[in-house]
């Protein structure tokens, strides 16, 4: 039998841990594939198996990315020329919009064919306005429209396909592209947009970085590079849905056509192909939103090995060594004050330590009566921290403090590892704790709005990625992929 999805061009499968990882969230949408399927590697120690205790959700232009200011200056200032990407020689990638449901609506803003790659390669036409509703059965895919067609397949694939250029439409949200549509597990179906990398990118841009002004374009071209190098490094990574990346973010946060943007098309346009490479491999391009002054290598906030080109660096312009002089310093979470009550933190420990804690945790735990930084990385952020509790003295490592201690507001994690603690007994018991911290995010790679703040001050896109990956190289995604 041949699928579509076997003819597709063969690359090397290899450890998916990358730019973004740690972005995965629990709670993304895609069930059964929401968390690290593939990587055998070992580097991703818990975070693979585990998301609760590895890897903090970190949704960056939701969680402290400056407000999606509309561009500044004439309309159409920052838009790419007509056509402009009609030139490009596109690579695709197959991007999962719906992993293991039980149904999707798909249609198209124009005409669209359906091809069933079942045995025999079968076509069906549709008309604009036509709905497919594709349910997932114990035998297969079964399949109607709104104007009266029907199909059904046990394996395989359906390929739906603009008949001009126009979006095809997925649960109401536009992709540019083709989509598949195959049986998964028994009474589920998948959903994969393959779509060129410069056309993913155009819909992830936006969500990654927020829309910008013309005058911080470097900072979205940077940003472009370390989305197209995440995507890159990921070929491959969802092998167990035949996808790449998830539209998530669990991955990338991939919005679709309806949420492009001028400035970051013209990012995407003038960086069109071009990725991070070290030792002639697609980097990993971590990123994040606010570092605080001083970004974090990476081995300090995860127990993974060294990089030459993830290390600690001061985010600083002329003077470089005062944190308070960062490129991010204009990032509402520059510094920031939490504060629990004695039983929320007790709460939180009962809660979180278990899926935290370098050991295992007795239980009852008891209650709280200490809470101590006891070891601090070259960056300043906390390496160590030590809970210790009537039933036992526990320590939780780098980035995982921000699991542990969820924000009192929101619930979510802690903004940010770098901070100090202030901690109030009385009777012997925790009472009170106060965090006084600075930065938002893992802290390691491009500090994002430390790129607009360079590109603010009128630093190039090559610049401000060798300010963050140093030692890496640009090159030509084809060339590597
Ligand atoms: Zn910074």
């Amino acid at each position: 039998m041949v699928t579509a999805r076997a003819g597709r061009a063969a690359r090397t499968r290899r450890c998916r841990l990358s730019a973004g990882d740690w972005k995965r969230a629990p709670g993304a949408t895609l069930g059964a594939l929401v968390f690290c399927v593939l990587c055998a590697c070992g580097m991703c120690l818990g975070g693979c198996s585990a998301i609760g205790s590895g890897r903090p959700a970190e949704p960056l232009a939701a969680s402290g990315m400056p407000a999606t200011a509309r561009p500044e200056g004439p309309p159409g200032a920052g838009r790419p020329p007509d056509g402009a990407w009609d030139a490009l020689t596109d690579q695709p990638i197959r991007v999962g919009l719906a992993a293991s449901v039980e149904s999707v609506v798909v249609s198209a803003r124009g005409a669209f064919s359906l091809t069933v790659y079942s045995g025999a390669a079968r076509r069906l036409q549709a008309s604009s306005g036509e709905e497919w509703t594709f349910v997932g059965t114990d035998a297969g895919i079964t399949a109607r429209s709104s104007g009266g067609q029907s199909l059904e397949l046990a394996q395989g694939t359906v390929r739906l396909r603009p008949e001009a250029p126009a979006a095809m439409v997925v649960n109401g949200v536009a992709y540019r592209g083709e989509i598949e549509v195959y049986p998964a597990a028994p009474g589920s179906l998948t959903v994969v947009n393959v779509v060129g990398m410069e056309a993913y990118l155009r819909g992830v841009v936006p969500g990654e970085i927020g829309a910008r002004s013309p005058a911080e374009i470097e900072a979205v071209k940077a940003q472009a590079v370390a989305a197209r190098t995440y995507a890159a490094a990921s070929s491959g990574g969802r092998a167990a849905g035949d996808f790449d990346v998830l539209a998530t973010i669990a991955d990338q946060l991939y919005q679709g056509a309806d949420f492009e943007d001028p400035v970051c098309d013209r990012a995407i346009l003038e960086t069109a192909g071009l990725i991070l490479t070290f030792a002639g491999r697609p980097a990993h391009t971590y990123f994040h939103s606010t570092c605080g002054g001083r970004t974090a290598a990476r081995h300090e906030v995860w127990e993974l090995g060294e990089l030459p080109y993830l290390r600690s660096l001061p985010d600083g312009g002329g003077r470089a060594s005062r944190p308070d002089d960062a490129w991010c310093r204009s990032s509402p979470s520059f510094t920031w004050t939490v504060s629990w009550t004695g039983d929320e933190v007790a709460r939180l420990v009962r809660g979180q330590l278990p899926a935290v804690a370098s050991t295992p945790v007795r239980e009852p735990i008891g209650d709280i009566v200490g809470l101590a930084a006891t070891e601090r990385s070259p960056s300043g952020r906390v390496r160590w921290l030590e809970v210790r509790t009537t039933s036992g003295t526990y320590r939780v490592f780098g980035d995982r403090v921000r699991r542990l201690l969820l924000r009192p507001d929101t619930g979510g994690i802690l903004r940010s590892a770098w901070f100090d603690l202030d901690v109030k007994t009385s009777g012997g018991r925790v009472v009170r704790v106060t965090a006084r911290g600075r930065g938002n995010g893992h802290g390691v790679g491009m500090c994002q709005h430390g790129a607009l703040g360079q590109a603010r001050a009128g630093r190039s896109c090559e610049e401000i990625l060798a300010h963050y990956y140093p030692g890496t190289a640009l090159a030509r995604l084809r060339d590597v992929w």
